[in-house]
């Protein structure tokens, strides 16, 4: 598996970053920024660019960004090949805090730029519902080169609706829960109505559709694995998608995936899967407000 396999998504501002990535939540468990947990991450994250993942998914809430730098600087892979996307930690949404925050963010890299910077959650119930001043501040990061393109997670219509006409300013990218259980259209409708790239975040699901029959079916007609087929599906969807693993042959197995291509029935009866918001594994954006211990 090359890089030259992984296909690219340009993003409205012109960018390109690969379809496909490598998700770090939870890698390892835990979220302390131990040294043992960084060094486990570095070996992890190492691994994911030694088998040709060139794409990074991290957050500052996942308390690895020191790990994941770690595994860039050893990896001696040229920058300009890497794609690196981290986000604003819940406890970050003031203006002074996104800049501070921000600053953090490079130094644990060890980048002099980040590639794409996300607001993690909106938190409309929190910050006084003042999510436009956090957006502001973001977009503004851009304005010295130390970051490339910036965008939202979790954000529902109405969200994307407020920071686009409060600024002007689309975000490059929205980040939401999308698999084949949930396929969130509202909100993928609404990304895609403003000209935002999808990014799916679970895209497995977490590993819960993973034993899906139907999925098995599918996966045993075409000699690929469940994994693959799910992935493929999204592929096929335009999602961008970093799914996450700290296994070797599963992630070789999750670049494996553009060597084949799922028919318009097989696409069809993979959205049939869909449950509506019964089959959100995440919490809803409209009301989650968990602000980790650290930042209160
Ligand atoms: P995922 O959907 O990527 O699933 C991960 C699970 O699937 C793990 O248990 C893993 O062992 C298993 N798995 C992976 N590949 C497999 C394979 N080939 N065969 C069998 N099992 C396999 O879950 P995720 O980690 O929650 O999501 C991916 C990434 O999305 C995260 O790591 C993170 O970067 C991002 N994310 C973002 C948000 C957000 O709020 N923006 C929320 C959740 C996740």
């Amino acid at each position: 598996m090359t890089t030259q396999t992984i296909p690219t998504v340009t993003l409205n501002n012109e960018s390109t970053i690969p379809q496909l990535g490598f998700g770090t939540l939870n890698v390892p468990p835990g979220r302390d920024p131990t040294p043992e947990n960084s060094a486990k991450t570095a070996e992890i994250v190492g691994l994911a660019l030694e088998l040709g993942f060139r794409h990074i998914d991290t957050a500052q809430m996942y308390g690895n960004e020191r790990g994941v730098g770690e595994a860039i600087a050893a990896s001696g892979i040229p920058r300009e090949e890497l794609w690196v996307t981290s986000k604003l930690g819940n406890g970050n949404h003031r203006p002074d805090d996104v800049r501070r925050s921000f600053d953090e963010t490079l130094e644990k890299l060890q980048l002099d730029y980040l590639d794409l910077f996300l607001i993690h959650w909106p938190l409309p119930t929190l910050y006084k519902g003042d999510y436009v001043s956090t957006w502001k501040a973001m977009t503004e990061l851009r304005e010295d080169g130390r970051l490339r393109s910036v965008g939202v997670s979790n954000f529902q219509p109405a969200h994307l609706e407020q920071i686009t006409e409060a600024t002007g300013v689309v975000p490059a990218v929205n980040q939401i829960e999308v698999h084949s259980y949930f396929r969130n259209d509202a909100a993928r409708e609404a990304t895609r109505r403003h000209g935002i790239a999808v990014e799916a975040w679970s895209p497995l699901g977490q590993g819960h559709v993973l034993d899906d029959a139907t999925i098995a079916d599918i996966a045993a007609d075409r000699d690929k694995t469940a994994a693959q087929v799910i992935l493929r599906w999204h592929i096929q969807h335009d999602h961008i998608v970093f799914p996450k693993s700290m296994h070797r042959e599963r992630m070789k197995e999750n670049l494996a995936i553009f060597g084949f291509e799922l028919t318009s029935d097989e696409m069809a009866t993979i959205d049939g899967l869909d449950r509506g918001q019964e089959g959100r594994i995440g919490p809803n954006p409209d009301h989650f407000d968990w602000i980790p211990e650290q930042t209160r």
